[in-house]
């Protein structure tokens, strides 16, 4: 579902990205871990355009780029962002539409969905997440977490692929956080193939599959998730693991 192949990225001379490589199979879950200023982030955004990369191919649910001096054509990109659904750190829900006009909004521009089809796949996704009563309230009313599970409902909207996470739950009062979490797990559970950057290290080792360790914008390591816990193989690993635990 997912082939990365020798992504790199500069910021002028500055490599923050070093031929990352990952290969992920469909309903796969990948945790992706380590130290600040790794090049976690900017390995989610190149996945997905919001940054360009500098090399590499990027296959993803039938869609794939080259990146490289100029940008792919559009039906390409186009193509690469509607199978990616991406949810951040801060929700970035518009605040002046409801909830449902939040999540109603995207399928009518991206899909061309009608209101009626819209509406329909929101609530359904309401529900999904939890929060069925919450279709007519404003963003500014709602809890960090249920902006949260909104904001994942939103990307969900679009039937994507894959699901890219970047820090979902940093925002948020740990025992806030718990709720995303479990919206996360049960996603993970009904099969979606996901790429979560966390520093929740329980949800690491217990929801995914595997565990990639970025340091220095490389990979340092990657394997089942039970084992990087409890035998990194990279030194670097060990000292990021002994700090976090
Ligand atoms: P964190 O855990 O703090 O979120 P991260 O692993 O997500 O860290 P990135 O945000 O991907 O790290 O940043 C990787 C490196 O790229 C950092 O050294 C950062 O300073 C650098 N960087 C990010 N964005 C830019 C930019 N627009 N221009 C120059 N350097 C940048
Ligand atoms: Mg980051």
């Amino acid at each position: 579902e997912v082939e990365v192949h020798g992504l790199g990225k500069k910021y002028g001379v500055i490599e923050v990205l070093k031929d990352v490589n990952l290969s992920m199979a469909e309903g796969e879950v990948v945790s992706v871990i380590g130290p600040s200023g790794a090049g976690k982030s900017t390995f989610l955004r190149c996945l997905n355009y919001l940054e360009k990369p500098s090399s590499g191919t990027i296959a993803i649910g039938g869609a794939r780029v080259v990146a490289g001096e100029k940008l792919p054509d559009k039906t390409s990109l186009d193509h690469l962002r509607r199978v990616t659904g991406m949810v951040f750190q801060s929700f970035n829900l518009f605040p002046h539409l409801t909830v449902m006009e939040n999540i109603t909004l995207p399928q009518r521009k991206v899909l061309g969905s009608s209101r009626e089809q819209a509406e329909e796949v929101a609530n359904q996704l309401l529900r999904r997440v939890g929060l069925p009563e919450k279709a007519k309230a404003y963003p500014a009313r709602l809890s960090g977490g249920q902006q949260q599970r909104i904001a994942i409902a939103r990307a969900l909207a679009l039937s994507p692929k894959v699901m890219l996470f970047d820090e979902p739950t940093s925002a948020l009062d740990p025992e806030i956080g718990l709720e995303v979490l479990a919206v996360m797990r049960d996603l993970a559970d009904e099969g979606m193939t996901m790429l979560v950057v966390t520093h929740e290290m329980h949800f690491a080792r217990d929801v995914s599959d595997r565990i990639m360790v970025m340091g220095n914008g490389g990979v340092l390591e990657i394997g089942p998730s039970q084992q990087v816990m409890s035998e990194p193989q990279n030194e670097r690993t060990r000292q990021f693991l002994k700090a976090v635990l």
